[in-house]
């Protein structure tokens, strides 16, 4: 029996596609392909423009507390579904439940943030910026807006745009990765059922084609992208000279660095969790590990440990701490890199390729690499997948420079004792964002989430105040009302003081 297709979500409705072309979406575990995914054509996505378009000028009108109640409405919805959406997530990504409830937990924190858009929308006043004149600002919605989001984490990416896009008076088209198409429609579904407007959040589910007619489409007035570093730098481009705003998040390449005052369990123990959680396919995972000095031998004999015990398995299994990698491609690719970083002679100290699991699902054990140099392809490229590569340096001053000198600027994080040491690399380091004796920093809701460098095409980050700014332009009004009666008019012409 072939597999279902989803809809598309337009206007409110599932609408099945008309494009005639669709992807298959596998279960990870298993191998199997559970359902495709549409792949909306270029009239498709117009369609679902048009739709936020017709949604527009209602949706601006309605007062933000009640955008805001909205929302508060849909927390407690997704709040309630937390199970069937992190099964979801799990069935068609392949990390584990608890993994994908902790990112429904994330995006749902967003959610949470983008209630308070009555306070957040707020402008500035200044009295008597001249004789009888004042001044203030707001903020307004840009129109229609368009997210496009990647694999790794289908509920909590959507979730750091559209709640915040929509909160600040936007309408907004979501084009999810074709590989998990449905946790965002599940989630479209749940903010109707919450009672927002039908049209106010669309669904395309697609490929490049898809992304090509939203950077195309006049009426998109701004795009926010998350996924890997050439289509980031692709859509940010295209998007600009669309005249369009845009924040394209993309790939990481994100060190840790850990001095030898640091404390081995708890380093080694929290870079196991983020260099092998999610099986590496968290953009903000730990991929490559300095460390410094002498604790290298010690830290990667411990490393070794650990990852070697790692419960590998269907991400649905209780007790499992690492599900498969996304596709078969993906693995492909991943073990691609091992055999480069063997014949790159990296000494290669945990092989995940040996790992054997029944069945065909496309599982791979952890790998761990010692002894990497910068000129290595297992350090320059983004493996995104369930490997540490481990490299050596003398001074905390030689940490510092080797993450510097890296293309990406996601996320890093330092382990030691030393709050001298851990203020300076706080200091100096050229990343977005930072985590003292913390793996995986990502900034809760209240702050924004981006990198910098070729993490990051565009200046604003995503969520938190950035995105407020983002999904708003500012205006500043300058008012003076003429007096009406000829005395109070005298007083302005002929003030008594200064
Ligand atoms: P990807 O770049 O392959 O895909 C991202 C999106 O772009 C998807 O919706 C996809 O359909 C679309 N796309 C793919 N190829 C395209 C093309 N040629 N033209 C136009 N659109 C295209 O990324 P992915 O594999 O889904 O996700 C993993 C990547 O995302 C990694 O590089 C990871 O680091 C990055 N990521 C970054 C962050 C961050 O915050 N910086 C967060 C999550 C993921």
């Amino acid at each position: 029996m072939s597999a279902p297709v989803l809809p598309l979500w337009i206007a409110g409705q599932r609408r099945p596609s008309a494009s005639g072309r669709s992807g298959e979406v596998h279960d990870p575990a298993t191998g199997q392909v559970i359902r495709r995914a549409p792949f909306a054509s270029a009239e498709e996505v117009g369609m679902a423009v048009a739709a936020a378009q017709a949604a527009l000028p209602g949706w601006r009108a309605t007062p933000p507390i009640r955008r805001a109640r909205v929302l508060m409405r849909f927390r407690e919805l997704v709040e309630a579904r937390r199970g069937e959406l992190a099964r979801l997530v799990s069935e068609e990504h392949g990390k584990t439940l608890p993994d994908a409830e902790g990112s429904v937990q994330r995006g749902l924190e967003v959610v949470e943030f983008a209630t308070g858009i009555p306070h957040l929308l707020k402008g500035e006043w200044a009295e008597s910026v001249g004789r009888g004149i004042d001044c203030h600002s707001v903020r307004q919605p840009v129109g229609v807006c368009a997210g496009i989001t990647p694999f790794n984490f289908p509920a909590m990416v959507p979730m750091w745009m559209f709640p915040v896009a929509i909160a600040c008076g936007n309408t907004f088209v979501l084009k999810p990765s074709e590989k998990v198409p449905s946790t965002s429609l599940r989630l479209a579904e749940l903010l109707q059922e919450a009672g927002l407007p039908d049209g106010v959040l669309n669904v395309v589910p697609g490929d490049r084609v898809a992304v090509e007619a939203i950077l195309e489409h006049p009426g998109v007035s701004a795009v926010s992208f998350v996924g890997s570093t050439p289509i980031a730098r692709h859509v940010y481009e295209t998007a600009a000279r669309n005249g369009k705003r845009v924040q394209a998040l993309g790939g990481a390449k994100n060190h840790a660095v850990v001095l030898p005052d640091a404390d081995l369990e708890v380093a080694a123990d929290a870079l196991i969790g983020a260099g092998y959680g999610s099986a590496g396919e968290r953009c903000m995972a730990i991929s490559a590990v300095v460390a410094v000095g002498s604790i290298g031998d010690a830290l990667v004999a411990r490393l070794a440990e650990k990852a070697r015990a790692l419960r590998v398995g269907p991400g649905s299994q209780a007790g499992v701490e690492m599900g498969p990698v996304v596709t078969a491609a993906h693995r492909e690719k991943i073990r691609g890199h091992i055999a480069a970083g063997v014949a790159e002679g990296a000494k290669l100290v945990l092989d995940g390729r040996a790992l054997a699991i029944p069945g065909e699902g496309f599982f791979l054990g952890p790998t761990l690499f010692d002894q990497v140099t910068p000129e290595m392809s297992i350090y320059r490229e983004e493996i995104l997948g369930p490997g540490l590569v481990v490299l050596r340096a003398a001074t905390l001053a030689e940490a510092i420079a080797l993450v510097n000198r890296n293309p990406y600027g996601n996320g890093t994080a330092i382990f030691t004792r030393s709050g001298a040491a851990a203020q300076r690399f706080e200091q100096e380091i050229e990343v977005g964002m930072v985590g003292v004796n913390v793996a995986i920093p990502v900034p809760v809701a209240f702050f924004s989430f981006g990198g910098w460098k070729q993490s990051l095409f565009g200046d604003l980050h995503v969520h938190g105040p950035e995105g407020v700014a983002f999904y708003t332009r500012g205006k500043v009004v300058t008012s003076r009302w003429p007096a009406t009666d000829e005395e109070s008019r005298a007083s302005l012409v002929m003030p008594t003081h200064g």
